[in-house]
């Protein structure tokens, strides 16, 4: 079974379809403006610093649908909602070039050190949203700066989702308990990680992200190419999660486009979306993983959650 005590167990094995040897799915959150605004609402008054974020619908995005149309790759997009509302024409042009369309919150917000309602509310808006401007009602979710609350997979299981993409504890996807154990509600989880995270290499704002340094995109492409060709020998699933504000830029979209060329020579390798990635695992019948707080024996409640501003990571 997946749990043993309250230490979950290593993730159950089961086989990619069509006899692949491992699954890679490219995913993109076209934060823009939201991905300063939910951290740093004041921001919206800074022309320079917006204009850094809307260079991801504007520019970006154009570039790096080209690039997937000629390596023929479909994937997915994680768009808060606020992006949709500013940025109609560029959620459209993803949703007819067959892309996935996935919930990345309204404002980006961070989930951490809400209340539920509040959680909820980002939910039930991040869908009006996409519903009105793109006729999409996303089965996938994405967590803002991949901040996930314990209660998160049972509000995305009463809302009509399929997937969340935001844990790490895995190199595939897995079946999630999402509610208490009585109710047997589950959603699938597709775990992504840091390291494939463009944000860390490349995210660079004075006053707003100044924790890092702007990374060189062979060095980029190197990473990403071991960590790819690792997955593969391993049988496990590759999940990239760029932003076309960041790796929609000449250079980076050059590297990134290498590596989609690598992945397409490679033999046997699924290259999916995350919303049918979640639904084939759905259907494997996999023992569901619960996650709950690790605390001291004894303690019934954790300590109180401080949501804090971002020192260094960015998704
Ligand atoms: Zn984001």
């Amino acid at each position: 079974m997946g749990q043993m005590g309250d230490v979950v167990t290593e993730p159950e094995r089961y086989a990619w379809p069509n006899d692949a040897r491992a699954a890679t799915v490219i995913t993109f959150d076209l934060d823009a403006e939201s991905g300063v605004l939910g951290d740093f609402p004041a921001a919206a008054a800074r022309l320079g610093i917006m204009s850094h974020q809307i260079y991801g619908p504007r520019t970006g995005l154009p570039r790096l649908l080209r690039i997937l149309d000629r390596r023929q790759i479909t994937a997915t997009f994680f768009v808060p909602g606020f992006t949709a509302e500013r940025h109609p024409d560029a959620v459209r042009a993803i949703r007819d070039a067959g892309h996935e369309i996935a919930h990345h919150g309204y404002l980006h917000e961070r989930v951490a050190g809400t209340t539920e309602p509040e959680e909820e509310g980002f939910l039930l808006r991040g869908i009006e949203v996409l519903e009105r401007v793109a006729g999409v009602r996303p089965v996938g979710w994405r967590a803002p700066m991949w901040e996930v609350n314990y209660r998160t997979p049972a509000l995305l299981a009463r809302n009509g989702f399929l997937y969340d993409s935001s844990l790490m504890d895995a190199d595939r996807p897995y079946l999630l308990a999402a509610g208490d154990a009585e109710d047997g509600a589950t959603i699938v989880e597709v775990p992504v990680h840091w390291s494939l995270d463009d944000g860390e290499q490349y995210a660079w704002l004075p006053g707003i992200w100044e924790g890092t340094t702007i990374e060189n995109p062979r060095k980029v492409l190197d990473m990403w190419t071991q960590e790819f060709d690792a997955v593969v020998g391993e049988g496990e699933c590759f999940v990239l999660t760029n932003h076309p504000f960041l790796s929609g830029r000449p250079s980076r979209a050059r590297a990134l486009d290498g590596l989609l060329g690598h992945i397409k020579e490679t033999p046997r390798v699924w290259i999916t979306q995350a919303g049918e990635l979640a639904a084939f695992v759905a259907g494997l019948e996999l023992p569901a993983v619960r996650h709950e707080p690790p605390l001291p024996s004894g303690q019934s409640s954790g300590g109180q959650i401080i949501p804090g501003r971002p020192k260094g990571g960015y998704t």
